[in-house]
């Protein structure tokens, strides 16, 4: 799956699409990403640059876009579904230090475009999968992107009808001229062309719908079959593309170029079901989310789909406001978070906006209105109940100041002797038993379970008695380091802070239960207050 003419097409959601379908026929499918750029993974970068920073369970820090896989196919991802330049490289330099190349000159061909195709080939070595897309991030006629082409050149005649190229480009729709322009995408496919690649499948983007006489002149002008150009119109929601991908036939067309017989309909009915429900849902549920990176919505891209899937299975449509935790103070956060039915206090890293979350959660507790701390959330949940219950006024998070004298979260043994920045804070998927009758184990309806972290600051075991005496219960725990993993208030209509992130793993056939559980409180209340508000009058 390559792209053109410019980025953020949604490359992601397409092949996502496809392996829903494909996974609804009964084929085992699973889609992973090369990044062309030369970090090791995106871990250390800023939120600004690369939106959320997505977690497998065997703890890679990844592309949020592996995010968009699991939610689609209900497949888990792993570090093998993720590949940058960084890494590619990294592994080229030390099979030269080892040795390997037997005192050859090492070069982008063939050296750098092996270690490509090795990478492309891991998962399919697995044996567990029947069909594996590959996204090839970034934009056809880039520099970084040129190593890979060539290898998907390469790969083309390695694995014959084995494979095929689905290119994803753009048809703009001039205002002016009232006109839907196909030129950008005969030039994309004609750099794709000069490369050494012809795309068997065209995606089209577009905010209108594109008449048939013009996909007709795209595919002559592209070398394409007619049938294989598709559109891809604009929907009101992400989760609606697999149908439209397969009202075009897409997933035939694949099974058809890669020689498999086409039988019968993808077993589409429990997408539809949550469609159904998303469609039929008109009443709205307020969730607040507290956090630092508002301007910028794909920082919280797990959490706010996780919310959407919670509020569906609930019957509601999502009403989400993003609240600037560096703008939020005493003053403004009655008018800030009034109507809210549940607030979600963010994850991040840093001092900024911190304050504010403090402020929101205070005034959380002190109108019981449903909240969930998530990472950080949860470390502010703890800071903030030290300051304002236990009667500690300077409690901090180590993160936030090293000389606090109540460090209520402190830094991990285990981080303290650590210097790389890089993959080294507490990653990947780690066991927590819950407290029997705790909201969480409630919600879960197990005590053990199993979530993925991030992080290098943990509650700090020394105060736990006097948070469990004061009413903070302390009902996750790491049953090998004893790792307080989730906290709560029982005696609050809902106040949950956990230290993983289980919006990694909510999906839509499989929606989490923690965020369902919150979701369910948050509508209570909303219902609650509609009655209180009729009773007045
Ligand atoms: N900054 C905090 C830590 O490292 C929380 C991280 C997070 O929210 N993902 O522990």
């Amino acid at each position: 799956m390559t792209g053109g003419v410019v980025s953020s097409l949604g490359k992601g959601i397409i092949s996502a699409s496809l392996a829903c379908l494909l996974k609804a026929r009964g084929f085992r499918v699973t889609i992973q990403k090369f990044d062309p750029y030369i970090n090791i993974d995106p871990g250390t970068l800023n939120p600004y640059e690369h939106g959320e920073c997505y977690v497998t369970d065997d703890g890679h820090e990844a592309d949020l876009d592996l995010g968009h896989y699991e939610r689609f196919t209900n497949v888990r991802t792993s570090r093998a579904n993720n590949v940058t330049t960084g890494r590619i490289y990294q592994s080229v330099i030390d099979k030269e230090r080892r040795g390997d190349y037997l005192g050859k000159t090492v070069q982008i061909i063939p050296h750098v475009t092996d270690e490509i195709k090795r990478n492309v080939k891991l998962l399919g070595k697995t044996g567990e999968y029947d069909y594996i897309i590959t996204e090839i991030g970034g934009t056809v006629g880039d520099i970084e992107s040129l190593p890979y082409l060539e290898s998907v050149r390469q790969l083309r005649w390695e694995l014959g009808d084995n494979s095929l190229c689905i290119h994803l480009t753009y048809v703009p729709f001039l205002k002016a001229a009232k006109e839907l322009k196909t030129k950008p995408t005969q030039h994309s496919v004609k750099q794709l062309q000069e490369v050494g690649i012809q795309p068997d499948i065209l995606v089209l983007r577009t905010e209108k719908d594109i008449p048939v006489a013009m996909r007709r002149k795209i595919a002559q002008f592209c070398n394409v079959a007619p049938d294989a150009v598709i559109q891809s119109i604009d929907c009101a929601s992400i989760y609606e593309v697999p149908m439209r991908m397969h009202d075009q036939h897409l997933d035939e067309i694949v099974l058809r170029k890669t020689g498999v017989g086409v039988q019968g309909e993808p077993d589409m009915h429990l997408w539809q079901h949550f469609l159904d429900k998303m469609h039929a849902a008109t009443e709205e549920v307020n969730i607040g989310l507290v956090g630092k990176y508002v301007e910028l919505q794909d920082a919280y891209k797990s959490i706010s789909e996780a919310l959407f899937h919670a509020a569906t299975y609930n019957d509601r449509r999502l009403n989400l406001k993003y609240i600037h935790s560096e703008k939020l103070n005493p003053a403004n956060v009655d008018e800030q978070l009034a109507g809210m039915d549940g607030i979600i206090i963010a994850p991040g890293f840093g001092q900024r906006g911190i304050e504010g979350k403090f402020v929101a959660l205070k005034w959380c507790r002190e109108h019981d209105v449903p909240t969930f701390g998530i990472c950080l959330g949860m470390q502010c949940m703890v800071i903030e109940y030290a300051r304002d219950v236990l009667g500690l006024p300077e409690a901090n998070s180590t993160e936030m100041n090293t000389t606090t004298p109540d460090n209520v979260i402190d830094l991990m043994e285990e981080q303290k002797s650590i210097s790389n920045m890089g993959g080294t804070m507490r990653l990947g998927a780690y066991d927590c038993h819950l407290v029997p009758g705790s909201t969480a184990a409630k919600a879960y309806g197990t005590d053990h379970v199993k979530e993925r972290h991030r992080h290098r600051f943990e509650f700090n075991n020394d105060y736990r008695q006097r948070f469990e005496e004061a009413g903070m219960r302390c009902v996750g725990e790491n049953p090998a380091t004893h790792l307080v993993e989730v906290v709560e208030l029982p005696d609050k209509r809902w106040f949950v802070g956990t230290q993983y992130h289980p919006e990694y793993s909510s999906t839509v056939l499989n929606p989490h239960p923690l965020f369902l559980d919150f979701m369910r409180a948050a509508v209570a209340y909303h219902e609650e207050k509609n009655i209180e508000k009729f009773a007045e009058k």
